[in-house]
């Protein structure tokens, strides 16, 4: 997407991992991997975005996005302003953009976006002006660019840098995850050597998303031999009734339980973006046992925002 990269090549908005170059994600994650320590407040503060106003905009619930944007950004320096749709004017009928342009008169020049809709970051980076900045922190069902780049960071450190040699396997429900659209482009463009997605059929994207997986629904089947195996939550709030026939079923079906996982590759990971349904992803056994890298995915989280936003803003 030509919103995102200045006439130079520059990243101006982080709104997609789709079409991102390589080279751009490779260096992010470069970077996020330099600083983690210092990103889990090892070391001191940073100084690069002193006077710099950034604000989380979110109008959609979220715990683990907006405290690590919020954390990255005070480690950088900034000043935070967190905006929730739920205790202000939007509950007015104040619009998305109307919101933005009345904080970017006050002088924010960062803008943390999450919004139910499909395609509202982008909407809004069309409309910032001159050295204003958007950064997607989940939009819809279409993309969730940080939660790519977490993972990508978590499976690297795990495995190392070479993806061709890896076999993914995403799981659960595809069709209302703009997680696993991000995981999906970064991984393609890191150059996975396999993946696999598994679900229910009611739960499979069918709009092309996809395109250059291998798709089944057998979970067992689709286990065998994986090196990282990627859990999706239940996305219950953008489903319509009756996709899943219930809670019970679908853990039969698709959770994942130590037993089951015995399938996998012998030193295989887990991953999970959060919030975890436990007992219906998966067990607890799995979520807290030692293939979890799902506090890493946390941890990582700070870092790979620090990254961005000192990329975008600095
Ligand atoms: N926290 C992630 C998101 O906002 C994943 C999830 O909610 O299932 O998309």
């Amino acid at each position: 997407m030509s919103l995102q990269l200045d006439s130079n090549g520059r990243l101006h908005h982080l709104l997609t991992l789709d079409g991102l170059p390589k080279e751009t994600l490779c260096r992010l994650l470069d970077r996020a991997g330099q600083i983690r320590d210092a990103a889990l407040g090892r070391t001191h503060k940073r100084d690069s975005l002193v006077g710099t106003t950034i604000c989380t905009l979110f109008f959609e619930p979220s715990t683990r996005t907006r405290s690590s944007f919020q954390i990255a950004a005070q480690r950088l320096g900034a000043d935070v302003v967190n905006f929730d749709a739920s205790t202000s004017s939007a509950r007015k009928g104040e619009t998305a953009l109307d919101t933005m342009r009345n904080l970017e008169a006050m002088g924010v020049r960062g803008f943390v976006v999450r919004h139910p809709e499909d395609g509202a970051a982008e909407m809004l980076a069309e409309h910032t002006g001159e050295g204003t900045t958007v950064i997607n922190a989940g939009d819809g069902r279409s993309a969730h660019p940080t939660q790519g780049l977490l993972d990508m960071l978590t499976v690297r450190q795990a495995k190392g840098p070479d993806f061709s040699r890896l076999k993914f396997l995403i799981v659960g429900d595809v069709k209302h995850s703009r997680v696993a659209r991000s995981d999906l482009h970064a991984l393609h463009t890191l150059g996975a050597g396999e993946v696999r997605v598994c679900g229910p059929d009611a739960l499979l994207p069918g709009d092309g998303t996809l395109a250059g997986c291998e798709v089944g629904a057998d979970f067992d089947a689709m286990l065998e031999g994986v090196d990282v195996v990627m859990m999706l939550r239940l996305q219950r709030e953008r489903m319509e009734e009756g996709l899943v026939a219930s809670l019970d079923d679908y853990h039969r079906d698709y959770g994942l339980t130590a037993a089951r996982l015995r399938r996998a590759a012998p030193d295989a990971v887990v991953l999970h973006p959060g919030p975890i349904n436990r007992g219906v992803e998966m067990t607890d056994e799995v979520a807290d046992g030692p293939w979890s890298l799902v506090l890493r995915q946390v941890s990582n989280g700070v870092a790979v925002r620090m990254a961005v936003l000192e990329t975008l803003l600095a």
